[in-house]
């Protein structure tokens, strides 16, 4: 029977606003409402509120607060990080040379892609593995194609949004440095699941969006280790020591760093559950259904909240929306790719042929999702599949 109300398995797409993070951001909208670039006591309350929640943020991310810079979401982050690097390298009469794989999220992919296409920068693709993973040695190969006339700049995902792979972030980090090369991590999909200690990472610059942790939309942030020259991407007033210009958006960075705060406080309780509901989504739908493939890497090396599949004989979008009129919200992979029917770049990239990965399926848990849901789901899914298939093969004779 169909559920009273529709079960959302879509949290890597984006997460509700904690109603917590939303108490936390409302007074910032009508009552503390100065910019924080005032000289007066309005704009030095909202400037307050600011730098409380960067401090916040400093002590979880463990950096220093002049290392981060807000922006407005996951996707600018990332743009900062590599237009950034590119830009200061040509503006010193050199050229950056990005490494990155095409399992990238395209915040990261286009971005490099195009860096390249207009000659700003060198580009090198890293072929994955086929769980998604990058290993050091791959790295560290492509790395001797490195001249010393370039700036080197290595930019991995933390975890993986469509396959839900982790990467050996600690280790590529100290590959790049090995060879001179700053490197960059995607970490949107891995915050509020794993660590987000930068010295232990290693990294140079790091992204965050604050929907997909229970924070509000609009907001997230650039760690930018110190040293680290970055081209202003954004021109303007002198903001985020001028490395983003614009008013600040003072209720969602309030948000964020409670949002993170919250993250944080029961972290290892809720990643326990995340876990054990993904696993019996794993094993069910693997038992049940003929032929399903999981996508990505094992469970122990891919995030907890993450399942994803590839169906023969199916098309994705098709069981979407049957899954949709069941009562269940899930995804093909990235949301901002759902009603393309193009195979996703990211099971291109880790081999999967291409009319395997049209039928791809994406089923992430979070907070609210019971044990009820998922066995809801189990009974849902292998009669959809098997609906769909027989549909498809009747289409055929
Ligand atoms: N990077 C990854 C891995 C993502 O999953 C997403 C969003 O889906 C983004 C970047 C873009 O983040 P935002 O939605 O904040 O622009």
């Amino acid at each position: 029977m169909k559920p009273a109300r529709p079960i959302y398995l879509d949290h890597a797409a984006t997460t509700p606003t904690d109603p917590r993070v939303v108490e936390a951001m409302l007074p910032y909208f009508a009552e503390i409402y100065g910019n924080p670039s005032s000289a007066h006591s309005f704009g030095r309350k909202a400037e307050g509120a600011i730098e409380t929640a960067r401090e916040r943020l400093a002590q979880l991310l463990n950096c220093s607060r002049t290392e981060i810079v807000f922006t407005s979401c996951g996707t600018e982050s990332d743009n900062m990080a590599l237009r950034g690097v590119a830009m200061q390298a040509l503006s010193m009469g050199k050229r950056a040379h990005i490494f990155t794989t095409q399992a990238e999220h395209h915040a990261v992919s286009h971005t490099a892609e195009q860096l390249a296409r207009l000659n700003l920068a060198r580009l090198t693709w890293l072929t994955p593995e086929a769980d998604g993973s990058l290993t050091p040695q791959t790295l560290e190969t492509a790395l001797s194609g490195l001249t010393p006339e370039e700036v080197g700049l290595v930019s991995v995902m933390y975890a993986n949004n469509e396959i839900g792979t982790i990467q050996p972030i600690a280790a590529l980090a100290e590959v790049a440095h090995a060879h001179g090369a700053l490197f960059h991590t995607d970490s949107v999909q891995a915050a509020g699941q794993l660590s987000l200690d930068v010295q232990a990472l290693g990294v140079d610059m790091l992204a965050l969006s604050a929907h997909k942790f229970y924070g509000p939309k609009g907001v997230g942030l650039l760690y930018m280790r110190r040293g680290v020259s970055l081209f202003s991407a954004q021109t303007g007033g002198s903001q985020e020591n001028s490395h983003r210009a614009g008013t600040h958006n003072v209720p969602l960075i309030v948000g964020m760093a409670r949002a993170l705060e919250l993250a944080y406080e029961d972290l290892p309780v809720r990643v326990a559950n995340y876990t054990r509901l993904r696993d019996r989504l794993i094993d069910g739908v693997l038992d049940s259904v003929e032929g399903a493939q999981l996508t990505g890497a094992e469970k122990g090396r891919r995030l907890p909240n993450h399942a994803s599949f590839a169906f023969k004989g199916i098309e994705a979008n098709a069981l979407l929306m049957h899954l949709d009129l069941s009562g269940i919200a899930a995804s093909s992979g990235s949301a901002c790719n759902t009603g393309n029917p193009k195979p996703s770049d990211v099971l291109l990239s880790v081999g999967l042929a291409p009319d395997l990965a049209l039928g791809s399926l994406r089923l992430t848990v979070g907070r609210q999702t019971t044990d009820d849901d998922i066995s809801y789901v189990l009974t849902t899914l292998p009669t959809a599949v098997e609906r769909l298939r027989a549909v498809r093969l009747a289409h055929h004779l």
